[in-house]
């Protein structure tokens, strides 16, 4: 299986590049952004939880997240592999997927990091607000994304690197550009 970690800051393009690696690589996409952005729609007892929290642009906590990782692992189990996006957001979260991958004799594959300046990407996410009324994409919660990104999940980073799983890539250009970039290090590691 191929077991691809997107990484990168709030705006950095990981969804948006998460659709083109499925459709080349047929993986199955794992957002906790978006699983946990369907709890609030359906206005679940997890979702109402969530939805405070990530109005305020803070983390979810780990338990959570990692419970409805290990359940879409399970679903899927067989397959040709995942792209994690948005997560791991903690280190905490990283060792639990390691542990969770390991459970089907697997592992992840290689992190692919998307790397964007912190004003480039306050602007990509004022622009997404704008666009589609996302509650959480307004300048206080934007910033306080950020900070979290650079205190909490940057570590995260570091953790794959010193297993020489981690691949920056230059995450400003066209979306074509940027892919074929993200292509390069993804064949090189198949
Ligand atoms: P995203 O769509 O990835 O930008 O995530 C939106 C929000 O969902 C984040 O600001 C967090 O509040 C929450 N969230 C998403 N993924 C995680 C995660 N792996 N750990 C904790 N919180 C998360």
């Amino acid at each position: 299986m191929l077991n691809l970690i997107l990484f990168g800051p709030p705006g950095s393009g990981k969804g948006t590049q998460s659709e083109r690696i499925i459709g080349k690589y047929s993986l199955v996409h794992i957002s906790t952004g978006d699983l946990l952005r369907e709890e609030v729609a359906s206005q679940t007892e997890l979702g109402l939880k969530a939805k405070e929290i990530m109005d305020r642009g803070a983390l979810v906590p780990d338990g959570i997240v990692i419970g409805m990782i290990r359940k879409k692992l399970e679903e899927h189990k067989g397959g040709r592999g995942f792209i994690f996006d948005g997560f791991p957001r903690t280190v905490e979260q990283a060792r639990e997927l390691d542990r969770a991958l390991s459970d089907y004799s697997e592992e992840v594959s290689v992190m692919i990091s998307l790397e964007v300046p912190r004003q480039e990407l306050v602007k990509r996410l004022l622009n997404r607000g704008k666009e589609t009324g996302r509650s959480d994409d307004n300048l206080e919660t934007i910033n306080n994304r950020i900070d979290v990104y650079e205190q909490q999940t940057l570590p995260v980073a570091h953790y794959y690197d010193q297993m020489r799983k981690y691949e920056p890539v230059d995450g400003v250009g066209s979306i074509d550009a940027i892919f074929k970039r993200i292509v390069k290090v993804i064949d090189g590691v198949k």
